[in-house]
């Protein structure tokens, strides 16, 4: 089966050989708190640092899922507001998350043709955290670098949060436009899920240090302190944090990542162009994601697609949320193989 699905995703080739080779270098049963982990984990962050071109004084955490990061920004970040600006079902759940914890979240949603305007999002009060997911999986759109520079220079007392589950290790970001940044890894990084990165900035660590919440295993201020010695709180997954950084240790540089992203996208919209039954969900080009294309079409056609593409050994991803019956996606990931993307654009050829 060729997965297209945006999460999890196809994982890169290697994969089975590197869980071969973990096997074989007793990974699995690594100690988390041996000389030889440390190593690991120093690592991988280092090779992380480098291919994303993260600003060396930020902190690189491993925790469990993009989820969990929601929970240790409410639990340990966030000391009064946090303001959710988002356009989708993903940047909706991370409000709802928020509130559940804090209970002095505030939302604000724009609509996912709108480019976001930052005039809009100028916070008086200094305090509060600024949540933007920057890549809106469940309708296939994204907020461009440019914009979350605009934000942060009219917001220089604020920190700013980034989900970026689903663009992280695909497109380039500009890391030092934000405080804390995220990721789980079977989306982009193209990796078995159980493992997420999330990426702070001394400012944001200085907060979560005058905050000083210590109430949980994952309260980022236990977890400063175990990273100052490259370690987690709990026992992590290792075998992750070992194919993460074998698949980082294969990855070219994120501007080289970008353009290949990119071209690939172009590839598709110049495809698409002639169908008449299916067309991208989203016209305005400026909020278009590169990673995730949602494509719109009748239910009884989206339905079709899907099950007839499943006969032919391809996984399409269901639409998300209230989207669900009128769009499919189709995940612009780097595993993906250029000889699958034509499979799948033959197939689609065939239903018109
Ligand atoms: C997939 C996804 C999540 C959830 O990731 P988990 O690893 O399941 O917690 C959160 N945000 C975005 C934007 C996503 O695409």
């Amino acid at each position: 089966m060729i997965s297209f699905y945006p999460g999890p995703s196809r994982i890169h080739d290697q994969i089975p050989k590197y869980v071969k080779d973990a096997a074989t270098l007793g990974i699995m049963s690594m100690n988390h708190r041996s000389d030889e982990f440390i190593q690991l984990s120093k690592r991988t962050i280092a090779l992380l640092k480098k291919r994303l071109r993260v600003p060396k004084k930020y902190t690189v955490f491993f925790t469990s899922s993009a989820t969990e990061c929601w929970e240790i920004l409410a639990q340990s970040l966030i000391t009064k507001k946090s303001y959710h600006i988002y356009n989708g079902a993903f940047g909706q759940k991370w409000f709802e998350y928020t509130q559940h914890i804090t209970n002095s979240a505030q939302s604000f949603k724009f609509d996912k043709e709108e480019e976001l305007d930052v005039v809009d999002h100028i916070y008086s009060s200094n305090d509060g955290v600024i949540c933007i997911t920057q890549n809106e999986t469940s309708n296939g759109t994204q907020v461009s670098n440019t914009i979350l520079k605009k934000l942060r220079n009219q917001n220089p007392n604020h920190l700013i949060a980034i989900d970026a589950t689903s663009s992280m290790a695909g497109v380039k970001l500009d890391f030092k436009q934000a405080d804390v940044w995220f990721a789980s890894v079977q989306k982009c990084f193209g990796l078995p899920a159980g493992l997420a990165v999330m990426v702070c900035s001394p400012r944001a660590l200085e907060q979560v240090k005058s905050k000083g919440e210590k109430k949980h295993y994952n309260s980022l201020l236990f977890m400063t302190e175990m990273m100052e010695r490259w370690q987690t709180t709990y026992t992590p997954n290792v075998l992750g944090i070992y194919l993460l950084m074998r698949v980082l240790q294969d990855m070219k540089s994120i501007n080289s990542v970008h353009k290949e992203t990119l071209e690939r996208f172009r590839q598709w919209e110049v495809f698409l162009r002639p169908f008449e039954s299916i067309k991208m969900l989203i016209n305005n080009q400026e909020v278009q994601s590169l990673t995730v294309l949602s494509i719109e079409a009748e239910s009884k056609l989206v339905t079709k697609i899907k099950m007839k593409a499943k006969k032919q050994g391809i996984l399409l991803g269901e639409g998300y949320g209230e989207l669900k019956n009128n769009t499919f996606r189709i995940a612009n990931f780097p595993a993906i193989k250029e000889s699958e993307i034509k499979q799948l654009q033959k197939f689609l050829q065939t239903i018109e």
